[in-house]
């Protein structure tokens, strides 16, 4: 179960050598889509040098407009596993099809179920069969309580390793893309034991709210952060203008060690 009540002590949850939750700040980094190899290796290199512990990065898309970049899927899928191979860091994807769950299992460290599809119930029990870490972010319009039933979905099938996520949700404010909710970290943390970590860079839509989103999201106690960095964001083919670049990446970092307990 999903409520603290049946279980009071915090969730960790292990992928590779990395440990998420309890004392332990996780970054996740990297660019919102792969693009290509090269693209993919030197930004997972330069987060890597910086003390990212893990690489993001779509291979399927859910884009709004079925004619914007859809991701590069399969070889996106490969593009990642050689950028492990290269640095060692664990890899987070983004699932969209009950169709993939058995190759994601395969290829990935932990399976991404992103906003648009946190109640996609037929999905959540799929990777709920499974034994994969599962990073569920929240549904851009979703209320705490129903990303927790989202998780009660994995967890019913008897998959217990979630992350949760707090990506911004919508409301009247449109200078933002989302309005990141920092009052949901502490009342996730509260109701529940599994870790939440923060996305400021899809709350945001703006790279230069990322740090400042980064820090508050540390002192209202998440667990960890996931931030989209790109090697050359005004030609990125997806949410460019929220990615940070690398050398920025790297500054974040520091002033974020500073405040929270990154090994
Ligand atoms: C993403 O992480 O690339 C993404 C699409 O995020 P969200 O599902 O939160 O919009
Ligand atoms: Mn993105």
């Amino acid at each position: 179960k999903v409520n603290r009540l049946f279980h009071p002590e915090d969730t960790l949850i292990s992928v590779k050598n990395e440990t998420i939750g309890g004392n332990r700040f996780t970054i996740i980094a990297g660019p919102c889509s792969v693009e290509s190899e090269e693209q993919i290796v030197s930004i997972a290199e330069e987060i890597n040098e910086a003390g990212a512990s893990f690489l993001r990065g779509g291979a399927f898309k859910p884009r709004t407009s079925p004619y914007s970049f859809q991701g590069l899927r399969e070889e996106g899928l490969e593009l990642l596993k050689i950028a492990r191979e290269k640095t060692g860091l664990p890899i987070v994807t983004e699932i969209m099809s009950v169709d993939y769950v058995e190759k994601f299992v395969e290829d990935v460290d932990i399976i991404q179920i992103g906003a648009r599809n946190m109640q996609n119930f037929d999905l959540l029990k799929e990777v709920g069969k499974t034994d994969k870490p599962i990073l569920l972010k929240r549904g851009m319009s979703a209320t705490i309580e129903e990303l927790l039933m989202a998780a009660e979905y994995i967890m019913s099938e008897g998959n217990e390793n979630i992350i949760l996520c707090e990506r911004g949700i919508r409301t009247f404010e449109n200078y933002t893309r989302n309005t990141l909710d920092l009052s949901a970290i502490p009342v996730i943390k509260k109701l529940s034991h599994l870790p939440v970590i923060v996305d400021p860079s899809h709350a945001a839509g703006l790279w230069w709210l990322v740090e400042p989103l980064a820090k508050a999201a540390v002192a209202v106690g998440a667990d960890g952060l996931m931030i989209e960095v790109h090697n050359d964001p005004a030609n990125a083919k997806c949410d460019g203008q929220q990615s940070i670049k690398p050398e920025r990446f790297k500054s974040l970092i520091k002033s974020i060690k500073k405040i929270a307990d990154i090994e």
